[in-house]
């Protein structure tokens, strides 16, 4: 899992060469969507099987997991995460048998590929038994500081004080923030404050530039499997829980649209040799609720009820895709249609003949409008966490504010 790398942003413009060479001998869909644009909403709907108002609650993964199912029936579960979102302290480690969260290799000194060498190092020695491994990435997440030589070495920027210079800073991540730093990051992020043409286009190169590190590390953990002969007998997923905007709809960074560069993410899937499809680029609406079925399909086991999602490998027909924002904000995404529908207005677009969303379609089209509504309104909305505390540890709590989460926001 890679954290906020946008499905448009992968491949075109990013290198992302390891991605696209995965991507050549595997099933590819085209058109995945996330369960929310933040991690814990899209996190929680993954392992759950269902979508974030029954699987994050209160601030917690409510279970149970497609790990602990996998468990039960004999697999060893590992998770390596390096988002603190990810941790003990929201819930995400039911059913592991370890779970190891590190801090992120552009956050203070961490040992840039440990969480790779762990997680390719347990696969390679417990080959006896089944091993579901789940390796939650930080980059391409802010801060956009990938080591060399990903990073160009940029003129440094010279910004007028103001919250977009406390923004940039902790978006960056070039030299530490401070108190004052994060509060202009939350000003700009919820959109209080607008960041210039110039700044934005830069914040996308250095994002860039991250996508192409978090792409490196894909193939290096790929790379062991393949040396140790271990490649060929492992599933293999890469996704990511988001997308990341860049000034698109009046937004930067995630958590705070439906719109398709928040949501829409890669999903690519490699099987095991022996049984291995041929490669396929699937071009129907999927969602990431629908990997904890897929995975219970692989592995032989019955699909629960409760579960919400359905068997990517065995499609029957188009389903339509659900996204969920805190505040009750949903988007439904059927065929080349999306509405999304907040309670000030409901917007309805043509994703093929305007991919960019930009030109509501609701008011010629509201029989499609009071169809996906309909959609939409057989699933409860998210009801969002204002008043939810938040009880992690000080030091969960510290990692946090270094990614720029204010800790009374997403
Ligand atoms: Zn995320």
């Amino acid at each position: 899992m890679l954290d906020a790398a946008a499905a448009s942003e992968c491949g075109d413009r990013a290198e992302t060469p390891h991605l696209q060479q995965f991507a050549k001998e595997a099933l590819v869909f085209e058109r995945a969507y996330a369960q929310g644009p933040q991690t814990t909403l899209s996190v929680a709907s993954f392992l759950t099987g269902r979508y974030p108002p029954s699987a994050w609650v209160d601030r917690r993964l409510r279970g149970p997991t497609v790990v602990e199912y996998l468990r039960e029936t004999g697999y060893t579960t590992v998770a390596f995460s390096e988002n603190p979102w990810v941790s003990e302290s929201f819930g995400f480690e039911r059913g592991f048998s370890e779970f190891t969260v590190g801090a992120a290799p552009s956050v203070a000194g961490f040992d840039a590929d440990q969480t790779l060498r762990d997680a390719a190092a347990l696969i390679l020695e417990d080959r006896e038994g089944p091993i579901l491994t789940y390796v939650h990435l930080l980059p391409p997440h802010s801060p956009y500081r990938p080591p060399a030589p990903f990073r160009a070495d940029h003129a440094p920027r010279d910004l007028p004080p103001g919250p977009q210079a406390g923004f940039m800073k902790v978006a960056l991540g070039d030299e530490k923030p401070t108190r004052e730093d994060y509060q202009d990051h939350a000003t700009v992020f919820w959109g209080k404050a607008h960041l210039s043409e110039g700044d934005l286009e830069y914040l996308h190169v250095r994002y860039l530039e991250n996508l192409a590190f978090a792409d490196a590390r894909v193939g290096a953990f790929l790379g062991v499997l393949d040396q140790q002969n271990a490649l060929d007998d492992t599933l293999v997923i890469v996704t990511s829980d988001h997308g990341e905007a860049f000034g698109q709809h009046g937004h930067v960074l995630h958590s705070t649209s439906l719109y398709d560069e928040q949501i829409r993410v890669p999903l690519i899937i490699r099987e095991p040799m022996r049984y291995r499809r041929p490669p396929q680029v699937a071009r129907e609406v999927v969602q990431l609720v629908d990997l904890a079925p897929t995975l219970l399909r692989l592995a032989g086991l019955p699909v629960p009820d409760a579960m919400e999602g359905r068997d990517l490998l065995e499609r029957r027909g188009p389903t339509p895709a659900l996204s969920f924002m805190r505040g009750g904000t949903q988007a439904v995404v059927s065929g080349r249609l999306k509405l999304i529908r907040s309670e000030e207005q409901d917007l309805l677009f043509d994703l093929v003949a305007d991919p960019e969303e930009l030109e509501d379609l609701s008011a010629s089209m509201s029989r499609e409008v009071e169809r996906l509504s309909a959609i939409a309104e057989s699933r409860r909305a998210h009801p969002g966490e204002a008043g939810t505390a938040i009880t992690a540890d000080p030091e969960v709590q510290e990692q946090l504010r270094a990614l720029g989460y204010l800790l009374d926001g997403p």
